[in-house]
């Protein structure tokens, strides 16, 4: 009777047997021998950090200048950070003393105004694994929810399992501000899951070997893992931390009771407190001391206001008005909008609250109809003018516009 000459089961009991000239091999062999033959080729993948394209500083803020508008703050304490990470890392084993610690990022903005984006033009201008991760997945081991490890599956996927290459990625934790411990006394008002896993994401940012689940989720003990160094990633962490204006507001006041008050209130743009964030208000907000200090680099991320909206719609390399034009090129159509139906576009993403995310929902609105009739139509040329943006505007379900 015919059986696996590696696990002995009955061609039967197996899905699919592959003869060889003395023997056979069934489904399961072949997998796990196919996962032992990644496993060995991983080992001798190769990462040389001088593939990573390192510019200066500026050349950096300048990359990011033609993906992301505005923000000009974040841009250039981004440009420094990614620049003194990178020449950390090329720099090796130093003979003196002086070690140059890792330099992860926090970017704290309302959502939709480019922390993303901004991490993501990093990643592709260093050509380096690049994974975005949602904090809000992660929970204590125990709990239902992805353990903390699993956040570098991601970059390990990003990366085809080459761990060299992961080892000196970047990571983007997103929604960094739902782990936040609620409220700053520890205890009162203990939220004790949150802390938890801000405890757990502290050993990723410290730099520590961790054991990543290879296909990510929960890890279970016959699961082989794969250990992956996070000394050399580097963590971008974005959140919106509502209302920690609030924190800052307060901070600025109590510090200016006492000495000279009326005059330094003056200076204080109180229509934008975002940009005087300073760590204690992270604390205030509910992070605690130790990832704070493990997040040394702070910055802030503008509200998008009209302009930057219109000029988000056409300035940026891949801004949606260059990619319409572009899909319609393709069949030979020369699309372009005029001024007024730019400017109803972006009326129409504040009228909705939707930021730059809601230029997208608005674009696809309007241009669905040409797209779905003129490649069958014989037009060399197709003006998006005022009125049809609006007619195509008010015949859309609103719903459907304010789910972005
Ligand atoms: P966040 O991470 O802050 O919530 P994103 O970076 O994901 O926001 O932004 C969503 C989308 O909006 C981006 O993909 C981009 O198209 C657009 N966008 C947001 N902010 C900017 C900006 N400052 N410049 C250019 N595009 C932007």
């Amino acid at each position: 009777m015919d059986k696996c000459s590696f696990c002995g089961r009955a061609k039967k009991d197996v899905d699919l047997l592959v003869a060889g000239v003395s023997g056979h091999i069934c489904n399961s062999c072949i997998e796990q021998a196919y996962k032992i033959l990644l496993e060995e080729t991983n080992t001798e993948q190769s990462f040389d950090i001088k593939d990573i394209r390192l510019l200066k500083p500026r050349e950096i803020k300048s990359f990011l200048d033609s993906y992301v508008i505005g923000q000009e703050d974040a841009k250039k304490v981004l440009s420094v950070a990614v620049y003194n990470h990178y020449k950390r890392l090329s720099q090796g084993e130093s003979d003196d003393e002086i070690e140059i610690e890792k330099s992860n990022i926090i970017l704290v903005g309302e959502t939709g105004t480019g922390k993303t984006l901004l991490a993501r033009t990093i990643a592709k201008m260093l050509q380096v694994p690049f994974t975005i991760v949602d904090a809000t997945v992660l929970t204590e081991a125990g709990y239902v929810g992805e353990d903390i490890e699993s956040l570098l599956t991601r970059l390990l996927q990003a990366s085809d399992y080459n761990i060299k290459a992961a080892e000196r990625g970047i990571v983007f934790i997103d929604e960094l501000d739902k782990i936040a411990r609620k409220g700053d006394n520890p205890s009162i008002t203990r939220d004790v899951s949150g802390e938890g896993v801000q405890q757990g994401l502290l050993k990723l940012l410290e730099g520590a070997e961790v054991n990543v689940p290879p296909q990510g989720g929960r890890k279970h003990p016959d699961q082989k893992m794969i250990q992956v160094n996070t000394k050399d990633i580097l963590f971008i962490c974005g959140g919106a931390f509502d209302g920690i204006e609030k924190k800052i507001g307060n901070r600025l006041n109590t510090k200016l009771v006492g000495y000279s008050a009326s005059k330094e209130t003056e200076a204080i743009d109180r229509k934008n407190l975002l940009q005087y964030i300073a760590p204690q208000d992270l604390k205030s907000f509910g992070l605690i001391p130790e990832i704070i200090g493990r997040l040394p680099v702070l910055t802030y991320l503008n509200p998008l206001d009209r302009e930057a909206l219109k000029r988000i719609l056409v300035e940026p390399k891949n801004a949606l008005t260059k990619q319409y034009i572009k899909l319609f090129k393709m069949d030979n159509i020369d699309l372009s909008f005029e001024e007024p139906a730019l400017e109803y576009l972006v009326d129409k993403a504040v009228e909705y609250k939707l930021g730059a995310r809601g230029l997208r929902s608005i674009c696809e609105a309007i241009m669905i109809d040409i797209m779905y009739d003129l490649p069958s139509e014989n037009k060399k040329k197709f003006v998006v003018t005022e009125g049809y943006a609006k007619n195509k505007i008010e015949h859309t379900n609103d719903k459907k516009l304010r789910v972005a």
